[in-house]
């Protein structure tokens, strides 16, 4: 099954129970434009690459579309059809002003020279120039994207377009990005597991996580999670991964990390095989990577009593059933992994207004947000007795619906 249709069997079943009419359920489940170009990048030995890239714009009946760029060499045009129509669901559910949408490049990064990525980024958003804009189309990162490539691309639309920082997010600090949007993504989902924390009368102190995945954000979560008391017991990324029971320290991790390339090796801790993070024995279980983490070949391994998404589509619709079927509580990832688009709606906010906030000030309406829709999940899921994730999905499609409905498009 492709990665767009295995997302769709979560709309499909909310629209199901929504009873959406014929019409907004054939708007809802096709995207409404996709963008296929050729990168044109001079390498630096003389010669010409063209790498494929693409944008895909969802839904943008609530606003212009919002999602990230990935540069990946098993990007694809599927891949980034079922992010956008995810990054749909997001803003609707967490109710910031925007569509859904997602695109990026089939690249091995690693193997371009900084000023290949250079080119590469700029030739990317000049070949999508005219799909994107403040009102239109608003990119900001993904995996492999940052900052650095968020600031080149920012500069390239400026070129043509005049100064235009509303156009991507995830800026640099200092050229128009927000304070706080580094360590959105972490933060939002560790104000949702701790909502739910509260909510279940648990002790911090008591709850192990563990965190597959040590990128942006999967290590400020770690991070912020242990200074509010909660336990990392077990973190991994590519090369494998670490386990202590007694707990970790996440910031020496990281520096460990930036050292040495890996938190492999890590010396407070065991290195365990990476796909052992998955059985580790603990209470909350994060899957920060990639798509596609947990599945039916390995789901019956978690020991954890809760699985909170913070990548997108880290578990497949096999695996989700099975854990459900265990009684495990699964925390979806247009809930949780939503934090990163909520500071960067507020980053879009301030461009706008050509105004800055402070980081305190960020960071509160950002828990604002996040314990709203927790709330609201939550609570839909406990009135109607279903999933979380089946809860998120209706909220989030009914809202996409009545904009749409508004709009006299169905
Ligand atoms: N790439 C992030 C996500 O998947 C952030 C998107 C954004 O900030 O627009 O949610």
């Amino acid at each position: 099954m492709d990665l767009f249709e295995a997302v769709q069997g979560f709309f499909d079943r909310a629209a199901d129970r929504l009873k959406l009419d014929d019409s907004a359920r054939k708007v809802l489940s096709t995207p409404r434009r996709e963008v296929a170009v050729q990168v044109r990048v001079p390498m630096d030995d003389g010669s010409l690459e063209i790498f494929p890239g693409w944008r895909v714009q969802y839904n943008g009946a609530r606003g212009p579309f919002k999602g990230g760029l990935r540069f990946h060499p098993n990007a694809s045009l599927d891949e980034f059809r079922c992010f956008a129509a995810l990054m749909t669901w997001k803003t609707s559910l967490l109710d910031v002003p925007f569509g859904g949408g997602k695109g990026g490049v089939k690249v091995d990064q690693k193997r371009l020279s900084l000023g290949e990525l250079e080119r590469l980024s700029r030739a990317f958003f000049w070949a999508i120039e005219h799909e994107v804009g403040p009102y239109r189309d608003v990119p900001a990162p993904d995996v492999n994207t940052g900052p650095r490539e968020m600031a080149w691309m920012y500069d390239e639309y400026s070129k043509i377009h005049g100064d235009s920082p509303a156009v991507i997010t995830g800026k640099p600090v200092h050229l128009g990005g927000s304070l706080g949007r580094g360590s959105a993504t972490g933060r939002g989902a560790l104000f949702a597991l701790d909502r739910i924390a509260h909510q279940r009368g648990w002790t911090r102190s008591k709850i192990r996580i563990a965190v597959e995945g040590y990128g942006n954000a999967g290590s400020w979560f770690a991070i912020l999670a242990r200074e509010l008391g909660y336990e990392i017991v077990a973190v991994s990324d590519s090369k494998g991964a670490i386990y202590n029971p007694e707990g970790l320290a996440p910031h020496a991790v990281l520096e460990h990390k930036r050292d040495t390339g890996s938190v492999v090796g890590f010396k407070r801790a065991d290195s365990i095989d990476g796909p052992d993070i998955f059985g580790i024995d603990c209470e909350v279980l994060v899957p920060a990577a990639l798509e596609e983490a947990l599945h039916a070949g390995n789901s019956d391994k978690v020991k954890a009593n809760l699985v909170l998404e913070v990548a997108n589509y880290p578990v497949t619709p096999e695996a989700d059933e099975a854990m459900t079927a265990r009684g495990i509580t699964m925390i979806p990832d247009i809930l949780s992994s939503a934090g990163g688009v909520v500071v960067s709606y507020l980053e879009w906010a301030q461009n706008i207004q050509r105004e800055r906030w402070t980081e305190d000030r960020v960071n509160a309406r950002l828990k604002e947000l996040m314990e709203a829709a927790t709330d609201d999940t939550l609570n839909r899921a406990n009135s109607n007795a279903i999933t979380p994730r089946a809860a998120a999905y209706e909220i989030a499609i009914e809202r996409v619906a009545e904009a749409g409905h508004a709009r006299g498009w169905f």
